[in-house]
């Protein structure tokens, strides 16, 4: 298989960047997008030259918004090596079924439990994993900003335990469906699952975590305290968090104090939809004390997940075998530097 035929299912957050993103890859290419409603969204697809496939009940809803459609869902799945299922956590069983009826491979997202595939996915942790399967899960933005800096941390300096905090965004930036407008909202549900989410890829790693939702959409924060197998400096904490791979260090010496700047950087270089691909690791904020490393990360949950998601389609269709190869190839393309 030299170019992977892909398709998208659901035209949301991620969806939409997981298009344009394959789209600028040389070895696969869209085959089409899926929309249930004639948003838009929608539009936009169209514009942009998607071909656009819906549910049987969606056909004419679009007719009559005039908005030119390529086929039914169904009619999709003959068309594709692999489908990127960016649908709401939960119909994912739904259209398991329908994947496997079709013979086609599948990339579930990290609002399905781990359980629907058997096999999560990190392009840094476990890229290998998912070679050939049928399906697999790229997990959650907060777990992939997790998995980007604990492993290279677990791979110098056995960690014995981390504890992270998380303070979530409310909602998306784009999104009108509320969450906390003046307070803190503590996650009840304790420790939480983002946790057990990261042992999907590392089962070994002994990690808890607590989180709270807190009124900003802008990127959720991680305050990351983990126990190692022994004695790390600061400096060395920052030479493996420096060489990790889609992990940016700023500081706040430059000017990026908050998670506000660290997106006007995203802005400034320049990015689709002014995304931040990579973790955001703030030098002058990490410490090492005897075996002890603390640090904080930002993690723009719209769009870490995305070259995750490329990087998956690779493995899964045996487009590369290396995955720092792939990594270089979907970096390049979506313009992800260490500079
Ligand atoms: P979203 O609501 O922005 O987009 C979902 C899209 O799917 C919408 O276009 C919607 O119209 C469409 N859709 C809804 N029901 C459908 C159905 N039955 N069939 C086909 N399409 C349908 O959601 P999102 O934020 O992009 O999340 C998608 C997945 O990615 C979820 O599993 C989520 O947990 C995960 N995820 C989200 C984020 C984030 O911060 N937004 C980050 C990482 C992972």
């Amino acid at each position: 298989m030299s170019v992977a035929k892909v398709g998208i299912n659901g035209y949301g957050t991620i969806g939409k960047r997981v298009a344009d993103a394959v789209r600028r890859q040389g070895d696969m290419e869209v085959a089409g997008v899926t929309k249930t409603r004639p948003t838009f969204e929608a539009r936009v697809a169209a514009a942009k030259g998607f071909d656009i496939y819906v549910p049987p009940e969606s056909v004419k809803p679009f007719a009559d918004a005039g908005i030119e459609i390529a086929g039914t869902i169904g009619e999709l799945y003959g068309k594709v090596d692999i489908m990127v299922d960016c649908t709401p956590g939960d119909v994912g069983e739904r259209y398991k079924a329908e994947y496997s009826a079709a013979g086609i491979k599948a990339i579930f997202q990290g609002g399905e439990d781990h359980s629907l595939t058997g096999v999560s996915f990190n392009s840094t942790a476990n890229y290998r994993e998912s070679w050939g399967a049928q399906f697999s899960r790229v997990v959650s933005c907060n777990t992939t900003g997790l998995l980007r800096t604990l492993c290279p941390i677990d791979r110098a300096a056995k960690i014995r335990g981390a504890h992270v905090t998380i303070v979530r965004r409310a909602a998306d930036p784009g999104d009108s469906k509320g969450g906390p407008v003046n307070g803190l909202e503590p996650s009840l549900k304790l420790p939480t699952h983002h946790g057990p989410d990261v042992q999907s890829v590392m089962p070994w790693l002994n990690i808890t975590t607590m989180a709270v939702k807190a009124s900003t959409t802008l990127m959720h924060l991680h305050a990351v305290a983990a126990e190692l197998e022994r004695d790390m400096d600061s400096s060395e904490a920052l030479e493996i968090l420096r060489g990790a791979p889609r992990v940016r260090m700023v500081s706040g010496k430059s000017g990026i104090k908050t998670t506000a700047e660290a997106m006007e950087l995203a802005r400034d270089l320049g990015r689709d939809r002014s995304d931040m691909y990579e973790i955001v690791v703030w030098e002058d904020g990490v410490k090492a004390v005897g075996n002890r490393l603390y640090f904080y990360q930002a993690v723009h949950q719209e769009s870490d997940v995305v070259p995750e998601n490329v990087d998956c389609i690779r493995s899964m269709c045996k487009l590369e075998e290396d995955a720092s190869a792939s990594m270089a190839m979907t970096d390049r393309a979506l313009g992800i530097s260490k500079g």
